[in-house]
């Protein structure tokens, strides 16, 4: 399925100026999961599921100092797993999962974690967008490309996609970003739905991207109120430069 994009520029084009953008706009973006090891970052990325990272973050400062390798995750009991990760929510599945995941890594994988998707995605609990996670930013390897709730929402809005199923959505994202930037591609997505591109209310009339986004004129009614300073500018140049075109 074709993205929906403005007439205009081609489609490389627009996604080589959304990159150029976005890598001007957040040049140290990275994973905000506090982690010091590949094992780390998979505990963090499951306690992740449907919560905040900086909650994530304050629940894994404690558990990183008690657990330090696979067969510790393993051997904790189910009940004291649960009490130590309880603020993230879901506990007691997420609780289940680390354990069986462990479990795989100490009897699959000598109890350390692997480094390529297939032995990855081999692990109880671990999906291909943990996977990714785990490649792209403990190991540095552009496997794929993380789609989590923002990356979904701002490849649609910028009509990079019109898919819905974030595996659908990661095939399309492959075919137009190149491999080098697959892991920074997902953290600028990240990054400026936080800050800018919020779900609710899109700051559309402060965003760097508005003048090339296809959204702009819709999800701009929606901005909180313009700043006479700012917003002529930014009205400017959404009004005066090409569209892009497929
Ligand atoms: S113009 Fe609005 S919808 Fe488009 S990327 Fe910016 S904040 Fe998001």
């Amino acid at each position: 399925m074709k993205p929906k994009l403005k007439k205009g520029l081609r489609l490389k084009e627009y996604v080589s100026q959304i990159i150029a953008r976005l890598r001007k706009l957040y040049p140290g973006a990275h994973c905000e999961l506090n982690f010091k090891n590949p094992l780390e970052l998979l505990v963090a990325t499951v306690l992740s599921a449907q919560c905040t990272d900086k909650r994530v973050n304050l629940v894994t400062a404690d558990l990183f100092k008690r657990l330090k390798n696979a067969a510790d995750y393993a051997s904790i009991p189910q009940e004291e797993l649960e009490t130590a990760i309880k603020s993230t929510g879901f506990f007691r599945n997420k609780a289940k999962s680390i354990r069986s995941m462990a479990n795989d890594l100490v009897h699959n994988f000598g109890g350390k974690v692997p480094g390529s998707m297939d032995e990855l995605t081999s692990l109880a609990g671990v999906g291909r967008k943990t996977a990714n996670v785990v490649l792209g930013n403990a190991f540095g390897i552009n496997e794929g490309i993380v789609v989590d709730t923002h990356v979904r929402r701002l490849a649609q809005r910028l009509g990079l996609t019109r898919q819905i199923d974030p595996d659908k959505i990661e095939l399309e994202l492959m075919k137009i970003v190149p491999q080098d930037d697959w892991t920074n591609f997902s953290h600028w997505l990240i990054w400026h739905g936080r800050r800018c591109c919020y779900a609710q209310k899109p700051d559309c009339v402060h965003c760097d991207l508005a003048s090339l986004c296809p959204s702009f004129e819709e999800l701009s009614k929606l901005s909180r109120p313009m700043k006479s300073a700012i917003t002529p500018r930014v009205m400017r140049r959404s009004v005066g430069r090409g569209a892009p075109k497929v």
